[in-house]
């Protein structure tokens, strides 16, 4: 879901929902990713405590919870998310170790200083890497990690078209020495960045693509569904043409 929050009102959300329902990620990522990111934490026990934040259906818990040996949390903000996240989890014996909350990032159920580890790929940007990064740095202990991905400029600069999307989509975008400043500013030593590969976003996209007929199909005639199609396929073409300028970027912090 590299879709911009305001524009999503304006739409029909049980419809982009419905989009989205059926992959195993809603935003560019993989497994390599997702365990390149890991390698950087260190000293998960059993007992440590840790939340994947805008988990949607839990693509990327289940490799954390297949990797790491203590209980992880997805919090959630759509129901029908968490039911099939908690569905996966069962059907891959893993009800045990990932529990699937519905919940909002900008009103987190936890205690202070409580977490050893915050994850969240594709989704810090619903609440904003700099917000998101100061209110959820109270949740964690002194030690305990954060792990998010943001979009990012790759360049100083760049072809108007593309500035102008994403500028209007997110504007927090920026480069990744600014964004390394946030995450220091925000009270976090900056332990990793590393560019999420291009493959991340073409796989999203075709996958996205593929489902885009049959979902047309279900909801023919309907326009929230023909005009969210639109905005999704020009986002993807944009893409496709300017990925020199922008992706995703790992950003691994640890509170200090
Ligand atoms: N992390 C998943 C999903 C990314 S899509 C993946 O990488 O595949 C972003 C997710 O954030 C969506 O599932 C969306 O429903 C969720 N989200 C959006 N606003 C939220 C909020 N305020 N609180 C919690 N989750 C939210």
């Amino acid at each position: 879901m590299s879709k911009e929050k305001q524009t999503i009102h304006e739409f029909d959300l049980n419809v982009i929902y419905d989009y989205f329902s059926n992959v195993e990620r809603q935003g560019p990522g993989s497994q390599e990713i997702t365990l390149k990111a890991l390698s950087f934490i260190d000293g998960l026990t059993d007992n440590s405590k840790v939340v994947d934040i805008g988990c949607g259906t839990g693509g990327q818990t289940m490799v954390l919870a297949q990797n790491i040996p203590c209980e992880i949390t997805g919090v959630e903000l759509w129901p029908d998310f968490i039911n099939q996240f908690n569905q996966n989890a069962q059907n891959k014996n893993l009800h045990d170790r990932m529990k699937g909350i519905v919940g909002n990032m900008e009103n987190l159920p936890f205690q202070e200083e409580d977490l050893d580890l915050i994850w969240s790929e594709g989704a810090i940007y619903n609440i904003g890497f700099r917000r998101g990064l100061n209110e959820w740095r109270k949740f964690l202990k002194q030690g305990g990690y954060i792990a998010v991905t943001e979009n990012t400029w790759f360049t100083e600069e760049r072809p108007a078209e593309i500035q102008e999307f994403w500028q209007k989509a997110y504007s927090e975008i920026d480069t990744i020495p600014n964004k390394v400043d946030e995450m220091q500013k925000a009270g976090y030593l900056p332990i990793a960045t590393f560019v999420v590969p291009e493959t991340c976003w073409t796989n999203y996209y075709s996958i996205m693509q593929k489902t885009q007929a049959s979902f047309l199909k279900k909801y023919k005639g309907n326009k929230t569904a023909e005009e969210f199609v639109g905005y999704q396929r020009y986002e993807a073409e944009l893409y496709y043409k300017y990925k020199a300028y922008y992706g995703y970027v790992f950003y691994i912090g640890k509170k200090i």
